[in-house]
Order: C-alpha cells, then sequence, then structure tokens
C-alpha cells in the first residue's frame, strides 16, 4: 500500500458502475427525470421497508428536509438542541426564524443530556431537536416524557442514524419527526438526498406539498413551500445502494471492532462502547482523547496528517462558538462543560467498507506510539 495514497475520514460507497447503468437507460427511456417519479415512488417504499419506519419522504438533501420539518410542525420561538453536530442542525433553526437554545450533552452519549434539557424551557420553548450523534441514539424515552410534561413537539436530526436500532425497533421511529441525510458522506448515500420519516400518512402529505412549493394539485398551492424534490437519479442510486447496504453496514462493524481492540489496553484513549442491544451502524470511529493522554488530540491530528491520514475533529469547534451563534444566552461561558470537553479530545479516524485494512493497521499504529 502506498503511503503517499491520502486516507480521508470516509469515502462515499458507489456499487459497481455497471448496476448502475440499467436505472440510467430506464430513466432515459421514460424521460421522468424528477417530481416523484417511479424511482422515486419506489425507493420511498423500499426505504420505510428497511428501517422498519411507517412513512417516509425523501428530499434532495438533509438540511432541506430539516428545514421542512420545523415547517411542517409549524415550529417557532425557541427551539432547545445540541451545540454538538454538524452545523446544518442549528442553521436549521435560523433559517426558520427561531432561536437555537443549546443545552449540554450527557459526556458517554455525546447527546443531549433531557436534565438539562428541562432546565433550559421557558414560556417560548416550542419544540426540541435533538440530534442521534455518530447514530447513537438519544435517551428517547427521559426527551419524550419531557417533551410531553411540556406540551413540545420533538424532532430528530437523525442524519446519522440510518439503519440504527434499539431491542429489535427503529430509533427513527421517535420523536414526531426524525430526519435522515443521505449525503455522499453519510453510510447511505443518493449522491445528495434526504428524507423525513413520518407516523401517519396525513403528516407525510403536508411535507409532500411543502417540498414541492405548496401544491396540492395543479390549481391549488396550500403553503409557501419549497422545491425540496428527490430527482429520479439520485432515487435510482438509493434503489441500488439498499442491495449493498447489508454488506457496508457488516464491514463498518468489523472495523470498528478493530479499532477497539487495538485501543483497549489504552485508558486514555476511549472509543464508544454500545450495549448488546443496540444494533449501531458504526457510522463514525469518535476516538476521545482525555487529558492525561502523553499526546494531546491536535498533537495526534497533526501526526496522522503527516502521514497523509486525513482524520477529523468531529465536532469541534461546537456550534455555539461560531459568529452567528455565540451571542445567544445558551452560548456564554461555561454554560456547555461537556459538549466543550468533548469538543476538545475528540477525533474520528477513517472508517468506511473500502478502508484497506493495510492502512487501518498503519493507523493504529501511529495511535499506539503515542503511548511508547
Ligand atoms: C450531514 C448532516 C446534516 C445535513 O445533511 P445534508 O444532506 O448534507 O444536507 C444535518 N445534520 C447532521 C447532524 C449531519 O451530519
Amino acid at each position: 500500500m502506498n503511503p503517499q495514497q491520502p486516507i480521508f475520514v470516509t469515502e462515499p460507497h458507489l456499487p459497481p458502475l455497471e448496476e448502475f447503468l440499467p436505472y440510467l437507460e430506464q430513466i432515459w427511456a421514460s424521460k421522468r427525470i424528477t417530481n416523484s417519479g417511479p424511482f422515486h415512488e419506489q425507493l420511498e417504499k423500499e426505504l420505510a421497508a428497511y428501517l422498519g419506519v411507517k412513512h417516509l419522504s425523501l428530499f434532495a438533501n438533509g438540511t432541506l428536509a430539516l428545514l421542512t420539518a420545523l415547517q411542517a410542525l409549524r415550529i417557532s420561538g425557541e427551539v432547545i438542541t445540541t451545540p454538538y453536530t454538524f452545523v446544518a442542525t442549528a442553521h436549521s433553526l435560523l433559517w426558520n426564524n427561531i432561536k437555537p437554545v443549546f443545552v449540554d450533552v450527557d459526556p458517554d452519549t455525546c447527546n443531549l443530556d433531557p436534565e438539562r434539557v428541562e432546565e433550559a424551557i421557558t414560556p417560548a420553548t416550542t419544540a426540541i431537536l435533538p440530534v442521534h450523534c455518530y447514530g447513537i441514539p438519544c435517551n428517547v424515552e427521559r426527551i419524550q416524557q419531557v417533551a410531553d410534561t411540556y406540551g413540545l413537539k420533538v424532532i430528530y436530526d437523525a442524519a446519522h442514524a440510518f439503519g440504527v436500532r434499539q431491542r429489535g425497533e427503529s430509533i427513527l421511529n421517535h420523536g414526531d419527526l426524525a430526519v435522515l441525510s443521505f449525503h455522499a458522506t453519510k453510510v447511505f448515500n443518493t449522491f445528495e438526498g434526504g428524507a423525513i420519516v413520518c407516523p401517519d400518512a396525513k403528516i407525510k402529505q403536508r411535507i409532500d406539498h411543502l417540498k414541492n412549493f405548496g401544491f396540492a394539485d395543479e390549481v391549488t398551492v396550500v403553503a409557501p413551500g419549497i422545491n425540496g424534490k428527490m430527482n429520479e437519479i439520485s432515487a435510482a442510486m438509493g434503489l441500488l445502494q439498499l442491495r449493498h447496504i447489508d454488506a457496508a453496514l457488516n464491514t463498518r462493524t468489523i472495523m470498528y471492532q478493530r479499532y477497539l481492540d487495538a485501543f483497549k489496553d489504552i485508558p486514555s484513549l476511549r472509543l464508544q462502547q454500545v450495549p448488546a442491544d443496540l444494533e449501531w451502524n458504526h457510522a463514525y470511529c469518535p476516538l476521545f482523547v482525555r487529558p492525561e493522554h502523553p499526546v494531546s488530540r491536535d498533537e495526534l491530528y497533526e501526526r496522522l496528517k503527516s502521514q497523509n491520514i486525513h482524520a477529523r475533529r468531529y465536532f469541534y469547534p461546537l456550534i455555539s462558538s461560531f459568529p452567528m451563534y455565540r451571542g445567544l444566552p445558551s452560548a456564554a461561558g461555561k454554560s456547555l462543560p461537556n459538549a466543550s470537553a468533548l469538543a476538545e479530545q475528540v477525533i474520528c479516524l477513517p472508517i468506511y467498507p473500502t478502508l484497506p485494512i493495510e492502512a487501518q493497521e498503519r493507523l493504529i499504529g501511529i495511535v499506539r506510539q503515542t503511548v511508547k
């Protein structure tokens, strides 16, 4: 293996091109390229069945799906969310003129701490927007309890949580809505894409209108909708990806286990350990470099980079430190100690089905060198 070949934190999963060509031929023959074409309709059905959810509405990307989910439930005022996620989570609130209220996370799961959520509720709070960070489930029962007590909606940013099941049940069935991303870097990609998981046909219909400019039929516009539709080429890619997803998830599991075994004797390095009743998708491999580790997180990051291995510090910096958020009261001072500590310690190691085992072993060697 050529050490000059750069290794990135992920690589898009691309099935064999010859398997994709028949889909393209069908699209060319039918001239149906968007607007709820046959592949779009088929993917909605097949994905819902695969994921174990009732309904799902496909989108051009996860960000448009998040924006639309907030619109569909008429969320306004203040929404409680996590600072330890990708910026799109909080940006979706600003785009809807909603004030984000950042709440600290649980240091073990990296997810919103439900007890802190309760403390942050005000008369203006209308919803909670938690993230299943790295695909590891939030404390969904406790979050729902808090939401029910205070009459709040719950929208999960489930961009990382494709295929995750807890005690045999899809994690996507929690909350009022859950939003998926099928971006190139995610476990399941449609080049770009996303979806909203809907508990019933009524809310799916409203979302279907909203993603198509608000059209309910040829002459009726029922809402100031947007163009959020997934095109047929992406939908075809999704159908093909579905045939390969189980193999891809299996390979991720094996790779993650290899990392776990490699670092289990180093107490100053922590990897996520999940309970046996959780079918995790191993979407990411966050490694937490504790303060007592002989080499800092940033030093490790640089050492890997100098060997052409491009790990990423997801999620550093915290969203609450970006200019458009740092003036918020909830972003101030030391109000987010757990999220801040995680952001200082985390480094996400490369994990994707085509990562060569030699590259993984070379990387493990570099990390293990830091304790010598
Ligand atoms: C990827 C991601 C998004 C955005 O999805 P896109 O499909 O890239 O628009 C939103 N939230 C989280 C947590 C993500 O990781």
